[in-house]
């Protein structure tokens, strides 16, 4: 139990697991530890000292002081058992999200080794190099991602569990283009689209994240919140890199908090024009609740039958689209 204990705080450092909550540190002069506000307590000054090499704290304004399980235990009011239980799964978590980095890096190396998935984004009219970069596509030829992982300590019961594997052990994406999933800038999921016969959309049994490249979209007057990812990646290549999606058209909690983080974006919906009118009714509804809240949306009609990605393939411009944003 000891040595588990130790290895448990070594893997999980006191410092990196306050600044993953959001703790901001200083450097306290010329000695190697940090200081700033303490957790446990309100204070205005910060009195709480953190030591990152004996992996302790220390805090001058409670007398509070210990290690990272004393401080989960005053933290969370847990006791000593489920302070590291809490602990066990954090880590566990943690393991999954490297796992999926992982899962995403390979794809990504597959991509231009395979002549199908470059013939696929070719299809769908994404060709920019620069592009498909920056939106960190990759492809999954299925086969060989288990032993990869493996390499990287993923269990063949953890990798079933995240549901990057089948029971079979055979890539759940395979032959599909895969998009990372990530919130606050770490990948959650992953979005595979089917190049075959299979279903087309495929994420792993898990949340699907923040909105797409919500930390470089964000900044600006206007964002464009688009349906499917291929939306978001053609709207990029034409130059509208404000454009982001939140994977469907239904929104989580998380996902509209997000569009809703500032009152002076004006927000352009643009959803696919569905026979069936259900892109149209989700973005008139969208377009209520952010009303609602106040922040100020259109809703952008493209031709009828076309979502953002058929209708630049069909030949339009940036400035067709333009023209689509302006009528809104
Ligand atoms: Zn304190």
């Amino acid at each position: 139990m000891g040595e588990d204990l130790e290895r448990l705080k070594q893997r999980l450092p006191l410092l990196e697991y306050l600044q993953r909550h959001n703790w901001t540190p200083h450097r306290a002069g010329a000695a190697q530890e940090f200081v700033g506000l303490c957790p446990l307590h309100r204070e205005a000054r910060p009195s709480f000292y953190v030591n990152p090499r004996k992996n302790l704290f220390y805090c001058h304004g409670c007398g509070r002081g210990g290690d990272l399980i004393r401080f989960v235990e005053l933290f969370r009011n847990l006791s000593f058992r489920q302070s590291v239980a809490y602990l066990q799964r954090e880590m566990a978590t943690d393991c999954d999200f490297q796992l999926l980095e992982h899962a995403h890096r390979f794809y990504q190396l597959q991509l231009h080794r395979y002549p199908e998935a470059v013939r696929y984004l070719e299809e769908r009219g994404l060709c920019d190099p620069a592009c498909i970069e920056a939106l960190g596509i990759g492809y999954a030829p299925g086969g060989n991602l288990r032993r990869h992982l493996a390499a990287f300590g993923g269990s063949f019961d953890q990798l079933c569990k995240i549901g990057l594997i089948n029971e079979q052990g055979r890539d759940a994406f395979c032959r599909r283009v895969v998009f990372p999933c990530r919130q606050n800038g770490q990948i959650v999921n992953l979005y595979g689209r089917s190049i075959g016969s299979a279903f087309p959309h495929r994420l792993l049994p898990r949340s699907k994240g923040g909105l797409v490249a919500w930390e470089t979209v964000s900044h600006g007057s206007s964002v464009i919140l688009a349906e499917g990812l291929f939306d978001l990646a053609l709207l990029w290549q034409a130059g509208f890199r404000n454009a982001t999606s939140a994977i469907g058209t239904h929104l989580t909690p998380f996902q509209f908090q997000q569009l809703c983080d500032r009152r002076d974006r004006l927000v352009y919906i643009v959803f696919d024009q569905d026979e069936n009118q259900a892109g149209q009714r989700a973005a008139r509804q969208l377009e209520q609740r952010l009303a609602e809240v106040g922040v100020p949306a259109r809703v952008v009609q493209l031709p009828a039958g076309h979502d953002p990605n058929s209708y630049f393939v069909a030949g339009a411009s940036a400035d067709d689209f333009l023209d689509c944003m302006e009528r809104a």
